[in-house]
């Protein structure tokens, strides 16, 4: 099975969330099932370049606004080993960011049609085109249409994977035409209330979709959940299914680290003390071992609990715990972690900003890992957590529900704490629970054994892949 999987960000190259680690991670894990995959993601400005090893296709010319576009196209193994296309267009990607441009759905639609174009190029036509989020929904709609038209994409199948459906990549429906999408069944595919969405359009038109955590994929089917599209969800929930994302236990992994000071495994926590008084000293923080750290790396947006952090920082900082955040995102949730900073400087720690080496350290030195998400697709920092040792505490949503078991005392199982309703007061709760448990060390240590000892490697999550692949391939 030939699979290309498309995508707007991937670790190494560019990152703002978890969709780049996933992309990033499952062509590595395809390949050792054996399956021959490849990406295919934009050149961003800010790509390291010695990542590119040489130009694959240069002077390619897409169709665009009724003439045609040149685009140039680089080959990298930097993912891993795993073939990646990147697409090299001065005028769409060569800007500082990667999203939040006023053209995004021009670029992200150009991006698509320049990637199925240069398929041509590359051989045989892929037997499925993965498709990931927004950025990729408009390949959805012109596979649709190629299959009857061009030959080359005649058995090419779609799936397309949601790993966050808050984000739709909306744009004026007038602009549709000029995309190349003016046919009646097109305009319907993205038309939803009113507006043009490329996440409407990639799941109306994808043969197959998946979501990255079975929890959430029942959640996106509720009106609670669904965005204003729950009702397209639960009509397609035939083909929806939803996979556990993986950790890529090569790049998490407190055995062997780079980003820290001193190494760990389950049988042997002794270097995790000393992970610990390093970050202390990278926030300024008095070197107090005894007190736990609970921490935090996320972007910042309402998403992720902020609102609940807001509303119980003062009672989190009286129980005497170090308070150590790491993010980028809304200006208030950077202002009140700023501000929370410059009250107790002697307990909380921040880091504005993204910063992938740090975030490591604060994986292997913290001790508690507090994620009290309103929702969350599947998360991967309560995976990396567990396997670094540090105790999460999260809200039972989507993967979060999926992938962290509650702690029962009398039985010594479970690997973290888990509170239910969104509320302050719930979190605080769980949050005294560990607490309570990190002073007594055996406890503790049992819950960190039991988080370190969980598998979460991609083998099975590439097994389920590789099992949609086949079901759409003989559709
Ligand atoms: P989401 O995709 O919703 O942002 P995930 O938990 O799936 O959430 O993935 C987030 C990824 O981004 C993790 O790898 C996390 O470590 C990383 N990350 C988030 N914020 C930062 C930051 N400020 N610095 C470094 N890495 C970050």
């Amino acid at each position: 099975m030939r699979i290309a999987l498309l995508t707007a960000e991937a670790v190494p190259f560019a990152k703002t969330g978890g969709l780049a680690d996933v992309a990033g991670a499952l062509p590595k894990s395809l390949r050792d099932n054996g399956v021959d995959s490849f990406l295919i993601l934009p050149l961003y400005e800010q790509i390291d370049r010695r990542h590119l090893r040489h130009i694959a296709l240069d002077h390619v010319l897409v169709d665009w606004m009724g003439g045609k576009r040149p685009i140039r196209v680089w080959y990298s193994d930097a993912a891993g080993g795993a073939p990646a296309f990147l697409i090299e267009d001065q005028g769409y990607f060569g800007r500082p960011g990667i999203y939040g441009y006023r053209d995004d759905h021009e670029r992200f639609a150009f991006f698509c049609r320049s990637a199925l174009e240069i398929m041509h190029h590359l051989g045989a036509a892929p037997d499925v085109v993965h498709l990931n989020d927004w950025h990729c929904g408009f390949a959805a709609v012109e596979l649709f249409a190629r299959r009857y038209w061009d030959g080359y994409f005649r058995n090419t199948r779609t799936i397309f994977s949601i790993h966050n459906l808050a984000y739709q990549g909306t744009f004026d429906p007038g602009d549709l035409r000029k995309l190349g999408f003016g046919a009646q069944d097109q305009v319907d595919a993205f038309l939803s209330n009113g507006s043009a969405s490329a996440l409407k359009a990639g799941l109306w038109s994808s043969d197959a979709l998946t979501t990255v955590s079975p929890t959430y994929a029942r959640e996106i089917q509720t009106p609670e959940h669904g965005n204003g599209l729950d009702w397209l969800l639960r009509m397609r929930s035939s083909r929806l299914i939803g996979i556990a994302n993986g950790v890529d236990y090569d790049v998490w992994n407190p055995q062997t680290d780079p980003n820290i000071p001193a190494h760990f495994s389950v049988d042997d926590l002794q270097g995790k003390r000393e992970c610990k008084r390093e970050l202390l000293r990278r926030f300024s923080l008095p070197e107090n071992l005894d007190r736990p750290i609970i921490a935090n790396i996320s972007r910042l947006t309402s998403q992720k609990g902020f609102d609940l952090i807001q509303q119980a920082a003062w009672r989190i900082l009286e129980t005497g715990a170090y308070f150590i955040a790491l993010g980028a995102g809304a200006q208030v949730y950077e202002d009140f972690l700023q501000t929370l900073r410059d009250h107790a400087p002697n307990q909380v720690g921040i880091y504005k900003g993204m910063n992938d080496s740090l975030a490591h350290l604060v994986e292997a030195g913290a001790d508690i890992y507090l994620m009290p998400s309103q929702f969350e697709p599947c998360g991967l920092n309560q995976m990396y957590s567990m396997r670094y040792g540090t105790v999460p505490v999260v809200r039972a949503t989507g993967g979060l529900e999926d992938t962290v078991e509650d702690f029962n005392r009398a039985r010594r199982t479970g690997t973290g704490f888990k509170f239910h309703p969104y509320s302050a007061h719930s979190m605080l709760e769980k949050i005294y629970e560990a607490l309570y448990c990190y002073v007594e060390p055996e406890t503790w240590a049992t819950i960190q054994r039991n988080g370190m000892r969980v598998d979460h490697s991609w083998t099975a999550a590439a097994r389920k892949y590789i099992g949609v692949y086949e079901a759409v391939s003989h559709m």
